[in-house]
């Protein structure tokens, strides 16, 4: 383990020749203990936050009926059990949805 963390640590420092994108230059023993944990839960059938992002609409409507999503629910769970930038997505779906309910005229 202590040697993939370091050599994960000379890839990632290594200097980027890639114009216009940030180079990741160091990273703290936080940022390497948090990949680390990202890449153990990472799965095969992993769908990416574009993926996630679409279904969301459907997923708030999912959780409003009290149904699922079907064979995306257990993946959508999955990504944003770890994902939080699709999980602020998802709550600020979510209280959009509810701000515009209670705005709704009985
Ligand atoms: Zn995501």
């Amino acid at each position: 383990m202590a040697q993939l963390i370091e050599k994960l640590r000379e890839l990632l420092e290594r200097p980027s020749h890639t114009s216009g994108m940030v180079a990741i230059t160091a990273l703290d023993d936080q940022s390497i203990e948090r990949l680390m944990v990202l890449l153990c839960v990472t799965r095969d059938d992993e769908l990416s936050c574009e993926e996630v992002f679409n279904c969301l609409d459907e997923y708030v409507d999912c959780l409003a009926a009290h149904s699922d999503l079907g064979d995306r629910q257990a993946l959508v769970d999955h990504h944003l059990g770890f994902c939080a930038d699709c999980r602020d997505e998802l709550n600020a779906l979510v209280s959009a949805l509810q701000s515009a309910a209670d705005d709704w005229p009985n």
